[in-house]
């Protein structure tokens, strides 16, 4: 059985003040679960904090996004070396709001999780489809696309996938579970055709998770955790979802 996996994206809040005040309030309200791995992705200006914060406890450090270059003039950017020091462990790759505001292609998402994986970070794929392309049937041919161009010539080697049907980020429109576990079937049955070792895959799902709808995400076999944005900015919010994704 896949361990189930819950993933906070922060994206653009919290200070390093109010990330050291998070963690210490959450830290005891998780220090007991065991059943279930948690990630927090801080923004980089907090991530040093929040490594001394994490250290020892059960909670994995995460960055939101990293540059395929190792060094060099590329301002603004960050490296995975750089993300290693911070304490990082793993990188969220390919959001869509990476992909809408920041026009990152597969490609280019592609050469970052090269580079991440070159250097041992662990990766969060995010993938999923717009509503636009949803209404038009274009769902797996998206999922298709975005599978096949962002793991090319990759192996499944630290990867977990997050199934983030565009629609869903941020709207408070959760996809049923029947929606979500029919997208994360259709994907891990393209892994398996085209990849080593797809059954050991976490495929999370994001997309408006609460406390109050992961134990009915949580329950379809597909759904391995979750990716969650505006509900893992409270502590008692973000703990309510780890309690909840554990498997019953
Ligand atoms: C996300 O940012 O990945 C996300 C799923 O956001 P939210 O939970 O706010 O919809």
């Amino acid at each position: 059985m896949r361990k189930p996996y819950i993933a906070a994206n922060w994206k653009m809040h919290k200070t390093i003040e109010e990330t050291e005040e998070f963690i210490n309030a959450f830290l005891p309200m998780v220090r007991d679960i065991t059943d279930v791995d948690i990630l927090v992705a801080p923004p980089f200006t907090s991530l040093a904090a929040a490594s001394r914060l994490l250290k020892s406890s059960n909670v994995i450090l995460g960055a939101q996004n990293v540059y395929y270059e190792e060094k060099g003039a590329y301002t603004g950017e960050v490296s995975p070396g750089m993300l290693l020091s911070a304490g990082c462990s793993c990188v969220i790759i390919g959001h869509s709001e990476r992909r809408q505001y920041f026009s990152e292609t597969d490609e280019i998402v592609n050469k970052k999780i090269k580079t991440a994986m070159n250097n041992n970070l662990e990766v969060i794929l995010c993938i999923g489809e717009s509503l636009d392309e949803r209404e038009e049937n274009r769902t797996f041919e998206i999922l298709d696309t975005q599978l096949a161009g962002s793991l090319r010539d990759l192996s499944l080697e630290g990867i977990t996938i997050a199934y983030e049907p565009v629609w869903a980020i941020g709207t408070g429109k959760t996809a049923t579970k029947e929606q979500a576990n029919e997208a994360h079937t259709y994907i891990r049955e393209w892994l398996r055709k085209n990849k080593d070792g797809a059954d050991s895959v976490r495929i999370q799902y994001g997309g408006s998770v609460k406390p109050d709808n992961i134990e009915s995400l949580m329950s379809e076999p597909e759904v391995d955790g979750a990716l969650v944005g505006g509900a893992s900015l409270k502590p008692d919010s973000f703990a309510g979802i780890v309690t909840g994704a554990i498997k019953k």
